[in-house]
């Protein structure tokens, strides 16, 4: 069946069974969702059962594109969504490269896969066919030797893999197309839970649009404005934004215990291009090629090449460790992606033991042996494998920040600085109070990504004049469209170098599908996509939003203005206003009213918790019943 911007087909993987079929997507279903994140939390919410162990075979994994995958420039994104092991919430992780677009010209908007494999394989995916096949002789191995072996089996293909991480099940393990990551929230411990190394995909398939004539003009208008506005991002890529955090004193430094760091002309981007940079490099299609590719010619961080740091590891191995030795950082981030691990997670974990080491509420003896003192480069780079492997100390890192410092006790616990048990990424909530907001109101826990209300809040100052709290609606209209933007799929980067605005996003729309929704209609998907997350997070026990309880009371320590502890009484004043302005009630829980709006009726299951939760007494005219529970 043609359709237009999509392929019409998705992939369904029985690894229980070893079977592979295909069926096609649900048409309802792309209108109302869009595809990638949108179309992965519809898909994650009818498969997964009620309180299912992430890493059982049990829990689907959902890889996605969108419509605009492939079709022009910022358009090499793909999502995966699964029930997350580090959150126990759902998680949709995106990443660029070139295995997305490779993906939908075999012929699939995407792969949904249930089930274990009781060995090791990997699904080879050529033009409309699939076969699972053996993979004893790859696992084991990092991802770029498991690319390269997949290359030399199958010849010309793209391939999106685990390293050991994932393998072993670390709550933090990504998976990994070359140096791109669908990082966050331990994906690729799901992949690795089914036993599946990785999925090669070779295809050449048209992708039909409706309006190709459109898409291309808008491509092109879209690069255009991208290379002229875009040049410092595509020089540096977004590592360019560390100096300006660090000016604005909102740079993570020192497990959070100060927003700027001292040294961080040794580790900014003029450092990393002027001592290693060695060409840039870019997603498919993409004008702005914002990967910098850097070499470390010699000394104990000796490195053939590496893709990155981006700015979230300088930040996590960097400022957040005190560590101004940049070619560790640069290790630190080879290691990560070879091993297949988050850098946002892996990074601050090190921050956190350095912090507890510094207050001696851990000692080496804790760490394998490890010393860990502020900017301890070395003992990072040793653990680093430890963790991927769980071998010693390293078993208990790969259950991420929270976990580890709860096994060490409240006094440890307090210092971990996550949102629904995701660590943090770069912005110091005490000095941007409103992206410090966004990074806990996000679905998939501390996300930047969500919402990316740093540029309003930081880049532009947006709020500087009437505080955050007057622009809530700044906030929630971002989050729906960057819900879009995931859907559709485009890369954040590119497409607001590009300008795709709303207006935009919805011409393009229409000249990919030929479905001609408005602007509105466009937005409404988005908000439905956040709230079907809210409520399966909501069914897996996800409580209202909130902030690590040390940024109630501790004060930046760095002797800049402001940095005062967040005011309790302000957070729960802005959050009861957002929950307000979004349909929900004081728990965070969608009225029935409001999901009824979204057309989201009957995604509850559970009614009488839900309409416990919902304050909806269960009688009378009610929409929507209820799933979940606390
Ligand atoms: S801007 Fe960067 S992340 Fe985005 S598509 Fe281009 S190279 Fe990839």
């Amino acid at each position: 069946m043609q359709t237009n911007g999509y392929t019409g087909q998705m992939l369904w993987v029985d690894l229980e069974k070893a079977e592979v079929k295909d069926a096609p997507t649900d048409r309802e279903d792309l209108k109302r969702f869009i595809g990638g994140r949108g179309l992965g939390i519809k898909l994650l919410s009818e498969l997964a059962p009620p309180e299912v162990d992430p890493l059982s075979p049990r829990n689907p994994l959902i890889l996605a594109t969108g419509p605009y995958t492939g079709a022009g420039v910022f358009s090499a994104f793909f999502n995966v969504t699964t029930k997350s092991p580090l959150t126990g919430i759902a998680a949709a992780s995106h990443c660029g490269g070139h295995w997305g677009p490779r993906l939908k010209r075999t012929g699939f908007d995407g792969i949904v896969i249930t089930g274990a494999s009781g060995a090791p394989c990997y699904l080879m995916i050529d033009e409309g066919k699939a076969a699972l096949k053996p993979a004893e002789d790859i696992w084991g191995k990092g991802v770029f030797e498991t690319e390269r072996l997949i290359r030399e089996k199958e010849g010309d293909v793209e391939v999106v893999s685990i390293g050991t991480a994932g393998e072993n099940r670390v709550k933090f393990a990504a998976l990994m197309n070359g140096h791109r990551a669908a990082g966050r929230s331990g994906v690729g411990a799901v992949m690795g839970s089914k036993k599946l190394k990785a999925i090669a995909v070779r295809g050449k398939l048209p992708i039909h649009q409706a309006h190709p004539e459109k898409v291309t003009e808008i491509s092109r208008l879209g690069a255009k404005l991208a290379v002229e506005g875009g040049a410092a991002f595509s020089k540096y890529g977004s590592s360019m934004a560390f100096d300006v955090f660090n000016e604005a004193n909102v740079l993570p430094t020192k497990n959070f215990r100060s927003g700027h760091f001292t040294e961080a002309e040794l580790i900014n981007a003029e450092a990393l291009k002027s001592g290693y940079f060695v060409k840039d490099r870019g997603c498919f299609n993409c004008p702005l090629r914002c990967g910098n590719l850097h070499t470390v010619p010699e000394g104990a961080y000796k490195l053939d090449e590496v893709e990155g740091p981006e700015y979230e590891t300088l930040m996590a191995f960097g400022s957040n460790c005190t560590n101004s030795n940049l070619e560790s950082i640069l290790m630190a981030n080879y290691l990560c992606n070879d091993l297949g691990l988050d850098t946002i997670s892996c990074g601050n974990i090190f921050a956190l033991l350095m912090d507890l080491y510094d207050l001696g509420i851990i000692k080496a003896d804790q760490l394998d042996g490890y010393t860990m003192n502020w900017g301890q480069h070395e003992s990072v780079i040793a653990l680093i494998p430890k963790i991927a492997a769980r071998t010693g100390v390293g078993d208990l890192l790969a259950e991420g920040s929270y976990r580890t410092a709860e096994n060490w006790g409240p006094a440890a616990l307090d210092r971990v600085i996550h949102a629904k048990k995701q660590e943090y990424p770069g912005y110091e909530s005490r000095r941007s109070f409103g992206t410090g907001f966004s990074l806990v109101s996000s679905n998939r826990g501390a996300c930047h990504l969500r919402a990316a209300l740093y540029v309003n809040e930081i880049f532009m100052g947006e709020f500087e004049e009437d505080g955050f709290e007057s622009h809530l609606a700044t906030l929630i209209n971002k989050e729906h469209y960057l819900a879009l933007a995931d859907s559709y799929l485009t890369c954040k980067f590119g497409m607001r170098n590009a300008q795709y605005t709303l207006p935009v996003l919805t011409e393009l729309y229409h000249a990919l599908t030929g479905i001609a929704l408005t602007e509105d209609e466009l937005m409404l998907a988005g908000e439905r996509i956040w709230n079907l997350e809210r409520v399966f997070n909501l069914r897996e026990g996800v409580g209202a939003d909130m902030i690590p309880p040390r940024l109630f009371s501790e004060n930046l320590d760095d002797g800049k203005q402001g940095g005062e502890a967040i005011s309790r009484e302000r957070f729960l004043l802005a959050r009861e206003k957002y929950y307000q302005m979004r349909g929900w009630n004081s728990e965070g829980v969608p009225s029935p009213k409001k999901l009824s709006e979204l057309g989201l009726e009957g995604e509850e299951h559970d009614r009488e918790y839900y309409s416990d939760r919902s304050g909806n007494n269960g009688s009378g005219d009610r929409s929507c019943g209820g799933l979940g529970r606390v």
